[in-house]
């Protein structure tokens, strides 16, 4: 963490100092750039990103009167992990949250049918898929940190709770082309709180965002509807503190019984408490769960029937809910078609409200929260002026395509998952190989991971010309971490560590074989181009005056050892000086890591004869990989969706 560049300050480094946004209109309306509906963790995500880039004002208001407490999500996948670290997060809840190393799968007994047995035991996730583990922890304590970010962030924001969204409109005639011109979007939101209950308020804002969950208010004001399987499955759910002669209580497991259905135990943080999803039978088409009237009572006993013969004893229930779910998706995730809109969208949908699956993967917090860090820097980007508004598409595109590999998923998982009898007809549901079972789960490891998302070739994703360049960094890809060790300090750290989610893009120059002091170097030359020339992306898109690192943040990657390099060989460019007193920013260079195994030109197939550069979008996907000499490309590729100072 960098701290102190414009000045000394005493404190916590983490509380920015404070900026007032607040803006009205000329009606007294309160007017902001992003209104975001709903307080889940995709709205969550989204404010804490939009809070931390500086000018941009933001409301978040929900429904409920206060934060989440208990309950929901708590599947926490690798790629979420990586992303809390860009928030700067991940070492809170590394400590506080549960581990998942190994799944176990039990079955029937094919003996004794009526006893359930231990099959395979798997290694939850493979190696080197990610630094960060897969990990449990409560959705509300996820909430609690996103929450922090945004209060110690420069606008001090906090949600307006006890307001729900009524309607909305968006005004297609104050629509224009230029992101900062109007605020067409108007929302009316009634007052939930004891001291205005009842009251209506209004706010106009540039941007909407729908993070109002499956029942969303914004979904249905953009005409968009949920298609897919009706929502008849039920689930029951609880999170338990029980005693049990169970083996593996501590890990997690999928149990098929032969004729009481299934259960999948998740252990939880803290070292006690177990969740437990238990499917209920299938509603008929017009029922709902609640017309079942089942109590934690119905839960544990079917808990108890499914583990046979072990035994559970439930002492305390902390939380339980049984809900229906079904496998839905939205046509379009914005307004992008909407008439007036020229393909240029101002309003969005993320998370439940635009995609609903079942919770056995584990991927409702995690494909909600990644849906609204693939969207904040892209608004925040145009927000700032940096970008054109033309990126903004490429949200839905991305997307939804990711949603709709996750429910074809979770289809195929729900299908394979389920053994309960029809006990209405009377017969047995084809019961599921359990070696195919296994073999799916570990097939598709790196989906639930979140390390499997792929984007296509776009405005902001290059096409893959000089790929073998950098083998392991696929383009279109998440940037894929290794360990390197700083030059000017000797730290080892996680080169994806140093990818903020501060807007920021980054080009990553992986040095070729040339001695480190030699200022003809592919590496010399490229920096000296990056810092002076008239057509370098860094001079053409960063604003007069600010840091050179602002808007794209180079930074390189060396062969030698640091320990042969002296930091007066290293390019000006990757001694930055910065900020109101001209310090000097030692943070820039690396070296692989020469320790056995973890040499970051191997382990991602790096050129070591020709190097490379791998371009690196604010939300850690990477956009390009191109030579140490194609200058020319590098800016061009830039020029495409970037502003030019002065235009
Ligand atoms: P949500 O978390 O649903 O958040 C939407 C927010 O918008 C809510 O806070 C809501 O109050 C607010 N809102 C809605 N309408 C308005 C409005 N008009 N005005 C203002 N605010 C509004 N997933 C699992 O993996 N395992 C589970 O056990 C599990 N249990 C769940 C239990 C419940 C009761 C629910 C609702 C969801 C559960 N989920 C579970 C799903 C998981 O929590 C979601 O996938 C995830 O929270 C999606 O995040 P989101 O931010 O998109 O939406």
């Amino acid at each position: 963490m960098q701290f102190h560049l414009n000045g000394f300050r005493a404190g916590d480094p983490a509380i920015a100092e404070p900026l007032d946004l607040a803006r009205r209109g000329a009606d007294g309306v309160r007017e902001v750039d992003v209104l975001l509906v709903g307080c889940g963790p995709a709205g969550l995500t989204l404010a804490a990103q939009l809070a931390s880039l500086p000018g941009i004002d933001v409301a978040i208001v929900e429904q409920k009167a206060g934060p989440l407490t208990i309950g929901q999500a708590d599947g926490i996948a690798c790629r979420s992990m990586e992303m809390f670290e860009a928030f700067g997060f991940a070492e809170r809840v590394l400590k506080e949250a549960c581990w998942v190393n190994e799944t176990a799968f039990w079955n029937a007994d094919p003996v004794r049918p009526e006893h359930i047995v231990r099959g395979r035991c798997i290694q939850d996730t493979e190696d080197d898929l990610s630094e960060m583990p897969h990990v449990i922890l409560n959705q509300a304590r996820v909430h609690d940190f996103f929450l922090e970010l945004m209060a110690n962030s420069p606008s001090r924001l906090a949600p307006d709770y006890a307001r729900r969204l009524l309607s909305l409109d968006i005004d297609a005639a104050r629509h224009e082309r230029d992101a900062a011109a109007s605020h067409p979007v108007t929302a009316r939101l009634e007052c939930l709180d004891d001291a205005r209950r009842g009251a209506t308020e209004t706010l106009r804002a540039r941007y909407v965002v729908g993070c109002d969950g499956a029942r969303s208010t914004v979904r249905e004001a953009l005409g968009g509807v949920l298609r897919g399987d009706s929502a008849n499955q039920a689930w029951g759910v609880m999170d338990v503190l029980a005693v049990s002669d169970f083996p593996d209580l501590r890990r997690k497991a999928v149990v098929h019984s032969a004729s009481h259905g299934s259960v999948l135990i998740i252990p939880r943080e803290g070292g006690y408490m177990v969740r437990m999803y238990i499917e209920l039978d299938k509603l008929a088409p017009s029922e709902r769960v609640a017309h079942r009237k089942l109590t934690p009572e119905h839960l544990v006993a079917a808990a108890q029937r499914i583990l046979h013969p072990y035994t559970l004893s439930v002492k305390e229930v902390a939380w339980w809910s049984v809900y229906e779910i079904g496998q839905r998706l939205c046509d379009s995730f914005d307004n992008a078609a909407a008439p007036g809109m020229g393909a240029y969208p101002r309003a969005f949908i993320v998370g439940d409200a635009c995609h609903t699956h079942s919770p056995k993967a584990g991927q409702g917090m995690n494909v909600s929260m990644a849906d609204s860090f693939n969207l904040g820097w892209k608004l925040g980007a145009v927000l700032q002026g940096r970008a054109l508004p033309d990126i903004l598409a490429s949200y839905s595109d991305e997307r939804r395509a990711v949603a709709q590999e996750l429910i074809d998923f979770d289809r195929e998982f729900a299908r394979m998952f389920s053994t309960r009898p029809r006990q209405a007809a009377g017969e047995h549901a084809p019961a599921p190989d359990p070696a195919l079972f296994q073999a799916y789960f570990i097939k598709h490891g790196r989906f639930t991971a979140g390390t499997a998302v792929h984007y296509p070739p776009s405005l902001i994703v290059a096409r893959g010309e000089h790929q073998p360049l950098a083998r392991g960094q696929t383009i279109g890809m998440r940037f894929h971490s290794a360990p390197v060790v700083r030059v000017a300090d000797a730290r080892p750290l996680e080169l994806g560590h140093v990818l903020k989610a501060d807007g920021r893009w980054r080009v990553l120059i992986f040095a070729d074989a040339a001695p480190v002091a030699d200022a003809a170097s592919a590496v010399g030359a490229l920096c000296a181009f990056l810092a002076a020339s008239a057509t370098s992306p860094l001079i053409r898109h960063t604003p007069t005056g600010a840091d050179i690192d602002s808007v794209i943040d180079v930074r390189a990657v060396y062969q030698a050892s640091h320990r042969d390099i002296e930091l007066a060989q290293l390019p000006p460019l990757l001694l930055p000086h910065k900020g109101r007193l001209g310090l000097c920013d030692y943070e820039k260079a690396f070296c692989a890591d020469g320790r056995g195994g973890r040499d970051i030109f191997e382990l991602r197939g790096i050129d070591r004869a020709r190097g490379c550069m791998v371009v690196v979008r604010p939300d850690q996907y990477v956009a390009h990989v191109l030579p140490l000499q194609a200058h020319e490309e590098l800016a061009a590729f830039f020029a495409r969706f970037m502003r030019r100072v002065g235009d």
